[in-house]
Parts: C-alpha cells; sequence; structure tokens
C-alpha cells in the first residue's frame, strides 16, 4: 500500500489502548508507537534525579541531559534512554507516578511533541496515548478512544501488578486510577479529553479479541469511506 495509514487510540489508563494497538499494527502491518512509554521515560529519569516532578521549572532544566529513542524489536518497542533500555524498569507504580506528575509540565510536553510527530509522519502507525487524536495526529485517519469502567480498568491493573509481584489491593489500584484519570484530564496542556471526531468504544463487558474485533470493523469501514 502507497498510502500511509496513520491511527491514533486514546483514552484512559487501563481502558486496554497498548493491547489492541498492538494487535491492530499487527493486524494491518503498521508500526506501533507507545506514547505513554516516552512519558515514562522522563519520569524515570526525574526520579533518578531526584527532582521533585511538580516543580516545572526543576524539571525543564533536566530536559537537556535527556535522549530518548525508541527502537523497533521482535520483543516489540523499547525505550532507550540515555543508551539505557527501560523498557522494563517504566512500568512500575512509583514511575507511574512521575510519568502522570511530569506530563502535565508544558516544557515536556513540548519536548516529546517533535518526536512524536516525527514518528507520525514517518511510517504507517498506530499511536496510543492521551492526546494522539487531538495534538499529535489531528488529521489521523482512524481516531479511536477506548474507554471502560473505573472499576473495570483498575480491575485489569491490578491483575497486571499482581502477576509482576508488586503488592497492592485492588482498592489501592482504584484510588489511584481514578486520580490518574483527573490529573490526565483537567491539566492545562493536552489535557485527555475525546477528539471531536472520535469513535468510542467502551470494552467494559468486552474481551480482548471483542474489542480488536469490534476496532477493526470501525477502521476498516473508514479507510474504505477514505480511499
Ligand atoms: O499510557 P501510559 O499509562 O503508559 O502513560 C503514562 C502517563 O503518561 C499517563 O498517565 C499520562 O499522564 C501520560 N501521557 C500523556 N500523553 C500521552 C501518553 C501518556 O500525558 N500521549
Amino acid at each position: 500500500m502507497n498510502q500511509k495509514i496513520r491511527i491514533a487510540i486514546d483514552g484512559p489508563s487501563g481502558s486496554g489502548k497498548s493491547t489492541l494497538a498492538k494487535k491492530i499494527a499487527h493486524e494491518l502491518g503498521l508500526v506501533y508507537v507507545d506514547t505513554g512509554a516516552l512519558y515514562r521515560a522522563v519520569g524515570l529519569y526525574v526520579k533518578r534525579a531526584g527532582a521533585d516532578p511538580a516543580v516545572g521549572s526543576q524539571i525543564a532544566t533536566l530536559l537537556p541531559q535527556i535522549q530518548l529513542a525508541l527502537r523497533y524489536t521482535e520483543e516489540g518497542q523499547r525505550v532507550i534512554l540515555n543508551g539505557e533500555d527501560v523498557s522494563g524498569l517504566i512500568r512500575t507504580s512509583e514511575v507511574t507516578v512521575y510519568a502522570t506528575a511530569v506530563s502535565a509540565i508544558p516544557s515536556v510536553r513540548k519536548f516529546l511533541l517533535e518526536m512524536q510527530k516525527r514518528m507520525a509522519g514517518e511510517d504507517s502507525v498506530v499511536m496510543d496515548g492521551r492526546d494522539i487524536g487531538t495534538v499529535i495526529m489531528p488529521d489521523a485517519d482512524v481516531k479511536l478512544f477506548l474507554e471502560a469502567s473505573p472499576a473495570k480498568r483498575a480491575h485489569r491493573r491490578f491483575l497486571e501488578l499482581q502477576a509482576k509481584g508488586e503488592s497492592v489491593t485492588e482498592e489501592e489500584v482504584l484510588a489511584a486510577v481514578m486520580q490518574r484519570d483527573k490529573a490526565d484530564s483537567s491539566r492545562d496542556v493536552a489535557p485527555a479529553i475525546p477528539a471531536e471526531d472520535a469513535i468510542f468504544i467502551d470494552n467494559s463487558q468486552l474481551d480482548e479479541a471483542q474489542t480488536l474485533s469490534k476496532a477493526l470493523e470501525i477502521i476498516r469501514e473508514k479507510l474504505r469511506r477514505l480511499r
């Protein structure tokens, strides 16, 4: 196919964006870009530097020290922070808190904007995040907004963390999920809100295969009308 395909997937944490995006990428032969990993890598750097992730001026001085790259291997996307593969290290609850805090800082968003825009222009991509349909790819061919109830999202995240050996209760995870939703959707820059032309999928009652099949149906229909 000559023409590039660009698919944006936004939605709150735990809605299954990355699982869905990976499967869509596989099914349609697209590059999958997990933009949350970039915010997580910045969060990890800030944590290691001992800086306060809520203080914009402190974080802005750290940004020039950060070199980020995304690499694609058979295991999928790898995140390289100043030459170190941090793909596993950025998935802890602690780094999540840092990622959410730094993502509200305008200089951090600006820092990551160019890289994401470049990736969006280079390949046929499916990108997931919070502002993909609104800021990164406002002209995406298809914009999906994936949702599920907070309880359902917290349950999925709880199972994930449990499998990784983190000792948390489901109540704690639900509280963290709700706090993250609030922080992400109420920040001043690039708040996590659906694009006007986004198509909603609520997967509270759907399993992964059903979510994929619904998404593919929407994507194929949309692409058919565009081409
Ligand atoms: O998607 P993930 O949970 O890995 O994202 C981590 C954090 O990064 C989110 O809580 C959100 O605050 C931030 N983020 C963002 N914009 C994106 C992707 C992630 O603000 N495009």
